[in-house]
């Protein structure tokens, strides 16, 4: 496998990453999930963001806080804390003045995948007019429109 074939593997790996965790991204805004990691505190992933929860009270099994975070913040809010990191404490859904939820986007664990596939396919791009895009063969010295010496197809543009 040489360079050409090795870059259009990471580039399809990587794009494959990235539409994934997106489509997990997406998801999160139909599909709450949460956890306690102690009676204080509660992780949870939806609306685009990574929840994190904290109560001074100890929070019961039966405690609905998606329910609350749906009911007391508008589209607009939701759509900020997919977009950047937004905090909400005090009054409104919670018991006491000094619990608070932190929300981090979830858009930034795209970047990884996404600049991957982004250089994989500027390479992809250039090796394209050194080697053949069916066989990989490198084309090197010939002419932009001969037919590959390994396979006989005709270069693509
Ligand atoms: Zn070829």
């Amino acid at each position: 496998m040489n360079a050409f074939t090795r870059t259009k593997r990471r580039f399809r790996i990587a794009l494959a990453v990235t539409m994934s965790l997106a489509a997990g991204i997406v998801t999160t805004w139909f599909c709450f999930v949460w956890v306690y990691c102690s009676a204080h505190t509660q992780v949870g992933v939806g609306c685009g963001t990574l929840a994190i929860l904290r109560y001074s009270s100890a929070v019961g099994g039966s405690y609905t806080w998606i329910v609350g975070w749906k009911s007391k913040q508008t589209p607009l809010v939701w759509i900020a804390g997919a977009c950047f990191p937004t905090w909400e404490s005090g009054g409104g859904g919670y018991a006491f003045p000094s619990d608070f939820t932190v929300f981090f986007p979830l858009w930034p664990l795209l970047l990884p995948s996404a600049i991957i596939a982004f250089r994989a396919h500027r390479t992809i791009r250039r090796l394209a007019r050194e080697f053949c895009n069916h066989c990989g063969y490198s084309r090197a010295g010939l002419a932009a429109d001969t037919p590959c010496p390994e396979c006989g197809r005709a270069p693509t543009a």
